[in-house]
């Protein structure tokens, strides 16, 4: 797995077994996804689809070109597609709804409910032939019943750390963004995430990464900290990174 880049000012991951990638979200300019997948060293070649979250910009910049360029089916939720308009501007789209799965080369995708400000988000869990399996919940204010199921078989965790709440609270953003952020349709909180992962870490998750961290009301030491402290709460010692908006940020299991 390979958080090519996460946070407001774009969103992508390349998730790879043997031959196969696939892409989540493309909310970079398609010449940046293909620049940092090649300095990631993930040939672009491989990539077989782009599955996308929601519709906001973050998520969605590049994928009109993108999907052009590498020739591959654009899979999203009934709500998605209308909402970005994608049927209009891409080829080969696919429906995903929450609940279901799909499967593409050697990886299977399923898709479950996020809830965020958004027309039919949703996060996916990624699983393949060797009984690993990503779970990736970002942009959801809250993780509902389903999430947890959702996630519960998961070896490898991506979730959201948007935000240290004392930051966001005493930062800049003006009145109307906080309650945004803080709805439960916003973005996860770093103790929010800590919570969760005392619900669904276990022995098995081999590592966490955390995403979409804002650069304004958070740090990857606060959002690393909140995840460490959980996981010792919970006796269990598993690596922790946090993903970057800038940078790739990679985790291999082999
Ligand atoms: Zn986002
Ligand atoms: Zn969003």
């Amino acid at each position: 797995v390979t958080v090519l880049g996460s946070g407001s000012s774009g969103n992508c991951t390349a998730v790879s077994s043997g031959a196969d990638t696939l892409l989540v979200d493309a909310g970079f300019s398609a010449k940046e996804i293909l620049r940092r997948l090649c300095a990631a060293g993930i040939d672009s070649e491989h990539v077989r689809a782009i599955v996308l979250t929601h519709e906001h910009t973050d998520h969605v910049a590049g994928v009109r070109v993108l999907a052009k360029r590498l020739g591959v089916p654009v899979l999203a939720s009934p709500g998605t597609i209308r909402a970005a308009s994608l049927q209009s501007f891409v080829s080969d789209t696919r429906a995903l709804s929450p609940g279901e799965e799909m499967n593409v080369g050697c990886l299977e995708i399923a898709a479950f409910a996020t809830s965020h400000d958004a027309a039919e988000p949703m996060g996916v869990t990624i699983g393949t032939s060797d009984g690993e399996m990503l779970g990736l919940a970002t942009d959801t204010g809250v993780l509902g019943e389903e999430a947890f199921q959702a996630l519960a078989a998961c070896t490898l965790l991506a979730i959201e750390t948007n935000h240290d709440e004392r930051l966001l609270q005493n930062g800049p953003y003006p009145w109307f963004l906080k309650q945004r952020i803080l709805s439960t349709r916003g973005h996860l909180s770093n103790d929010a995430a800590a919570h969760a992962l005392e619900r669904l870490a276990h022995d098995r998750v081999r590592a966490i990464i955390g995403m979409h961290a804002s650069r304004t009301n958070n740090t990857a030491a606060l959002a690393a900290t909140s995840l460490e402290t959980a996981l010792t709460r919970i006796g269990l010692a598993i690596p922790v990174s946090i993903a970057r908006q800038d940078a790739a940020v990679a985790c291999t299991l082999t």
